[in-house]
């Protein structure tokens, strides 16, 4: 059998504990005997981010920027306990967090359906893909707390001096706490574009959800953007595509998330995103069957992932010489992302029916029973598992025949 051939490389980041076990027997079994592919191999593991204090992952970035492509294994993001395993020189900063600076990006969570997989919501037949405006907002605000009366200010001075807005807030007659955040509305049009270079990759509609009825300023403004961004630069292609984009209210929008079937964008502010990411992925089961991409604003460079973890405590059972039944799909289907992206920026009709072509037997052999341990967990007590390294073979078959 002749392998497709691959013209421009991909870049390819390996992560750490159970994902870089996986990880491993994935690109060994399911891609390294099909494509023809120049992989530039990027090893974020713990240790060799230590190795090179830090700098291989702003390489890695640079990478993927430069080739437009790049699949990610879940890696370690050190805490103090990690620091002590590890015996590391610093508490090195997320690797995700530095290459999303480097893009420039927003990341889309997106669950992937499989029918005999039982969802807490059973109506939720498509995905819902979460985007969330990672910047600004509460993660980068200033708080106090206040401990005598007194009157809390919002001011803002102009770098001339020549303009000054001072606000009160509050005029406090005992003990209160009180807090202030911004955004950038170039960052906000950012986030706009890649949301609706997205939902034109995928056709399906996108909607912003803000609270603009409070906040009158600050979230009529991501209202407006979006708004003008659309209008001036996605509108006619989206209604030829006969979709569309909408703002709805953050209450109504949950309210709506709950009755709809799925099949959606929701463009979420940074708090906001950061909820309604991990409520989805329950809602649908399982972080196996989460998938991760961060794209940048002109949806031209994208980075694929699992959505979970590097699944510490399988990787524990992994170093006592058991075989685990991690769930390796998430991972597979980071893969199968990332060359689908390569095969349609290339024009290689190959690559991308090999693309779909895995998933295909992935979600084939799912719906006959052929799982890791927790999804079979959610479909009962009678299903029966297999551990990852025979899921694996069995996908491996079906792509050999
Ligand atoms: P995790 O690795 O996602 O695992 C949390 C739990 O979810 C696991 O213990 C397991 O539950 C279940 N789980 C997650 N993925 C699974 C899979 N593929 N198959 C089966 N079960 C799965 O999160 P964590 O334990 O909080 O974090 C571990 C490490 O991962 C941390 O060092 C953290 O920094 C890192 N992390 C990295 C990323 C990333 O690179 N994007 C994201 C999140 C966390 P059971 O134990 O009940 O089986
Ligand atoms: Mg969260």
């Amino acid at each position: 059998m002749s392998k497709i051939l691959v013209k421009n490389p991909v870049v390819e980041i390996n992560g750490d504990e159970m994902a870089r076990v996986m990880w491993g027997k994935i690109k060994k079994q399911l891609i390294l005997p099909f494509l023809d592919i120049k992989l530039l191999e990027y090893d974020l593991g713990i240790e060799n981010r230590d190795k090179t204090n830090d700098k291989v992952t702003i390489e890695a970035g640079k990478a993927i920027k430069k080739n437009k492509v790049g699949v990610k294994c879940a890696t370690i993001t050190p805490d103090d306990k990690r620091v002590k395993e590890f015996n590391l020189k610093k508490k090195y900063p997320s690797p995700n967090g530095t290459i999303r600076n480097i893009l420039n990006g927003t990341i889309f969570r997106e669950p992937i359906i499989i029918d005999k997989i039982p969802k807490f919501i059973k109506h939720w037949s498509e995905s819902v893909v979460i985007a969330r405006h990672a910047s600004g907002d509460i993660y980068k605000s200033q708080e106090i707390k206040i401990k005598t009366k007194g009157k809390l200010y919002l001011k803002f001075e102009s770098e001339d001096k020549k303009t000054l807005i001072e606000k009160e807030v509050c005029n406090f007659d005992s003990d209160g706490v009180g807090l202030s955040y911004f955004n950038n509305n170039k960052s906000i049009e950012d986030f706009a574009h890649s949301c609706f270079n997205f939902g034109l990759g995928r056709k399906i509609p996108v909607y912003l959800s803000t609270k603009n009825t409070i906040l009158q300023s600050y979230d009529e403004s991501f209202k407006e953007i979006f708004e003008n961004v659309y209008n001036d630069h996605y509108k006619i292609k989206y209604e030829n595509l006969g979709i569309f984009y909408q703002h709805r209210l953050i209450d109504d929008m949950i309210a709506c998330l709950i009755k709809w079937t799925g099949g959606f964008i929701w463009a979420c502010k940074n708090y906001d995103g950061d909820v309604m990411s991990d409520l989805v992925a329950q809602g649908f089961g399982s972080l196996g069957l989460m998938t991760s991409v961060l794209q940048s604003p002109d949806g031209q460079i994208i980075e694929t992932e699992a959505a979970h973890g590097t699944v510490t405590s399988h990787f524990r059972q992994h170093q006592n010489g058991l075989e685990t039944s991690t769930n390796p799909i998430a991972s597979i289907f980071a893969w199968t992302r990332a060359l689908l992206h390569r095969g349609k920026i290339d024009n290689n009709k190959d690559l991308e029916n090999f693309s779909h072509k895995i998933e295909s037997i992935c979600k084939n052999l799912l719906n006959k029973g052929i799982m890791t341990k927790d999804l079979a967990l959610m479909v009962g007590p009678d299903q029966k598992w297999l551990t990852t390294q025979e899921l694996i073979n069995s996908i491996s078959n079906e792509l050999n025949n």
